[in-house]
This record gives C-alpha cells, sequence and structure tokens, in this order.
C-alpha cells in the first residue's frame, strides 16, 4: 500500500481549507522527507491567504515548521554544525532553498535573495512533491536547505518559531548594529517585536523602548525585555517621538526598528533617533509601503537608513543559540498561545488574523 498524507489546502485567497491526501513517495537524492511535529501562523502566512501577496494556489501555507526526519535520501550533507543527520531526528531548517551557483549567493553571500529562490509554504499543492508546506503532515526537504537539529530539552512552542521569526529577528538587530549600552525603540510589538526587544537586550542594549496599540502585547513586551512600552493608540507623531525622546537623554535614541508594517511608522521612528542613528525597515513586507522623510535631515543627522528582508542560514543557527542561552530570562515557550489541528485551521487563521492569539500553533 503506498502511503499518503493529509495537507490543509486552500484553492484561492480567503476561501476554505480542505483538507486533502497526497501520496507519500520515497525522497530523491538529496530530500529529506519530514514528519512535521509542530507549524505556527506567520503573519505572512495570512498576508499570503488574504491575497495581499501571489501566491500559487491550490496551495499549501506554512514556513515555520519543525518536525522528525521519516527518511532521508543520500547526498544529503550533515545539519549546518556539521552534525550528520539521521531518521527520528527533530530539525528546523531555513524558510527557503535554492541549490547551484548564484551571483547573489556566490558574489555578495546573500543565498536569501539568490536568483531562483524557493521558499516553504509557497508552491503548488498539485505537483511532486505536493508537500512542499507546513500545513500538513509531511514536508520534502530539498537541496540547498540549511538544516538545524533541535537539542532535546528545548520544547515544539519554542523551537518552531526559530525558522521564520526569531532567525529574521537576528538579521534585523545585527544590521541595526545593536550594540552594549544602547537606547532602542521597536515599532511594533507583534512575534518580531517581542523577539527584537529580548534580542536587543540581550545584545546588552541598555533601554528598549516598544511602542504597540494592543495592550497585550504591551504587557507581554514587558517580559521580553522592553523598559518602558508606551500605547500609542490615537498619540500623535509629535508626542510619541517627545514620549521617547524623555527616556533617551541627551538627544534620542541610538537605533530604532520598523515591524509594525505601518509605513507612515518610519519617519516617525527617524525623528526618535540622535545624530548618527540607525533605522531598519523590518515589516514592511507588502508593496506600496510609501513614506515620506526629508532627505535633508538623513544627511545633516547622520542617520542611516536600511531595509531586512529574510536571512542569511546563519541567522538561524544564532536563532538556536540565543533561545538556548536565554530560556531562563525571556518566557519564549508562552508565545505560541492556542494549539489547533490540521482540520481547524480557518478557525486558527481566522483568531490569527484578528489578533485574538500571538502565535496560533497547528499540530497534525
Ligand atoms: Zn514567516
Amino acid at each position: 500500500m503506498p502511503r499518503k498524507g493529509k495537507a490543509a489546502v486552500y484553492d484561492a485567497p480567503n476561501q476554505p481549507f480542505r483538507v486533502r491526501e497526497y501520496p507519500v513517495r520515497d525522497v530523491k537524492s538529496g530530500e529529506v522527507l519530514v514528519r512535521v511535529t509542530m507549524k505556527t501562523i506567520c503573519r505572512s502566512d495570512i498576508h499570503s491567504y488574504q491575497g495581499h501577496r501571489p501566491n500559487p494556489c491550490p496551495g499549501i501555507l506554512g514556513h515555520e515548521i519543525i518536525g522528525l526526519i521519516d527518511q532521508i535520501g543520500v547526498d544529503v550533507p550533515d545539519d549546518m554544525r556539521g552534525e550528520a543527520l539521521a531518521p527520528g531526528d527533530r530539525i528546523t531548517w531555513t524558510e527557503y532553498f535554492h541549490d547551484g551557483p548564484s551571483y547573489y549567493k556566490d558574489v555578495h553571500d546573500m543565498p536569501q535573495k539568490a536568483e531562483g529562490v524557493r521558499k516553504y509554504g509557497h508552491d503548488l499543492a498539485e505537483e511532486d512533491p505536493h508537500f512542499l508546506g507546513g500545513f500538513a503532515e509531511y514536508c520534502y526537504l530539498q537541496p540547498g536547505t540549511g538544516i538545524v537539529k533541535l537539542p532535546a530539552e528545548l520544547s515544539d512552542a519554542e523551537a518552531t518559531p526559530l525558522n521564520c521569526g526569531i532567525a529574521t529577528m537576528m538579521a534585523v538587530v545585527e544590521a541595526t548594529e545593536v550594540t552594549e549600552g544602547d537606547r532602542v525603540v521597536v515599532q511594533g510589538l507583534g512575534l518580531l517585536g517581542l523577539y527584537g526587544c529580548a534580542i536587543a537586550k540581550a545584545r546588552g542594549a541598555a533601554i528598549v523602548i516598544g511602542l504597540d496599540v494592543v495592550p497585550q502585547r504591551l504587557a507581554m513586551a514587558k517580559r521580553f525585555g522592553a523598559d518602558h512600552v508606551l500605547d500609542i493608540t490615537g498619540i500623535p507623531a509629535q508626542e510619541q517621538i517627545a514620549a521617547v525622546r524623555a527616556f533617551c537623554p541627551p538627544d534620542g535614541a541610538d537605533a530604532a526598528i520598523e515591524v509594525c508594517g505601518v509605513p507612515t511608522a518610519v519617519p516617525t521612528g527617524v525623528r526618535m533617533l540622535r545624530t548618527g542613528g540607525r533605522y531598519t525597515i523590518g515589516g514592511l513586507v507588502n508593496p506600496d509601503a510609501n513614506f515620506t522623510v526629508d532627505g535633508n535631515d538623513l544627511l545633516k543627522r547622520w542617520i542611516t537608513l536600511r531595509g531586512v528582508h529574510n536571512y542569511h542560514p546563519r541567522h538561524l543557527v544564532e536563532a538556536l543559540d540565543f533561545v538556548m542561552a536565554n530560556r531562563n530570562r525571556f518566557p519564549f515557550a508562552d508565545i505560541v498561545d492556542a494549539v489547533f489541528s490540521l482540520d481547524q485551521l480557518d478557525d486558527a487563521f481566522r483568531k490569527a488574523s484578528e489578533r485574538e492569539v500571538l502565535r496560533a500553533a497547528i499540530v497534525p
């Protein structure tokens, strides 16, 4: 009897998920078949599902995934730390894969921007190998995926956000050059913002100031290292800037990070910075995120403005090290606050999109 596995498939944006069965074949050379144990709904899954960004349909969404190795093909390298992989190992992996030569990968060390890079959760469900997304019982890891073995003491809830949310924020906070003694502003306290607060603090930030409009997130941010939180509901930009600057004498914050997805937050955040300050855009993932800044102000005040999208495979290794080193300092396990089954995916997406839950997990 050939094996089959279940997947929650959506036929078009905003259409209900249907659980379908697809054949589970033996692995080809370079592939790893994983039995998915947990996946979480990322904000970008919701953007795809709602049609804000193009995604092939019918499709299987989901890229924040962990699982157990079921079958391992020939020519699969060791994990990124050089540990041999074997069936039964619990692993996480880069949310994207790319095999072969690439200008960006080989010349600029940006494999996340390699030409033809593909991402898990962004492929047609109807084509072999069918299982390339998280909301399913299986996932076929493709050649060019960076794999990391997970320590046994790490819970599934702590481990699942590693390969998107945490690794992305390792890249964002690194690009922002947060260092000892910095005063850091984090605009937006969803999952990325919470990890951003914690990573900034772990890198030695003296003061972290978190801004959001959701009371539960503001409270959570305090547990993730924010020294001050500001509810900016209905607060004009000028007052937000004054409030942040009051925490950062004599002339403003050293660094600010945008992870709220609101374009107008950028000019506001830039004006919270001191001369020589650094600003990183990490949340404007959809097109037409326009804002207006005064270039003369950037010039005169030596402001660095940069964008960061996705991450280098080494950030996934660093993300795991960060969580292992800070498990007793920050409540990582509390990020996943609701668990659903595969056939409850509609409900899970609704609750996640309406921000009723912080990170919804799906367990097959
Ligand atoms: Zn994601």
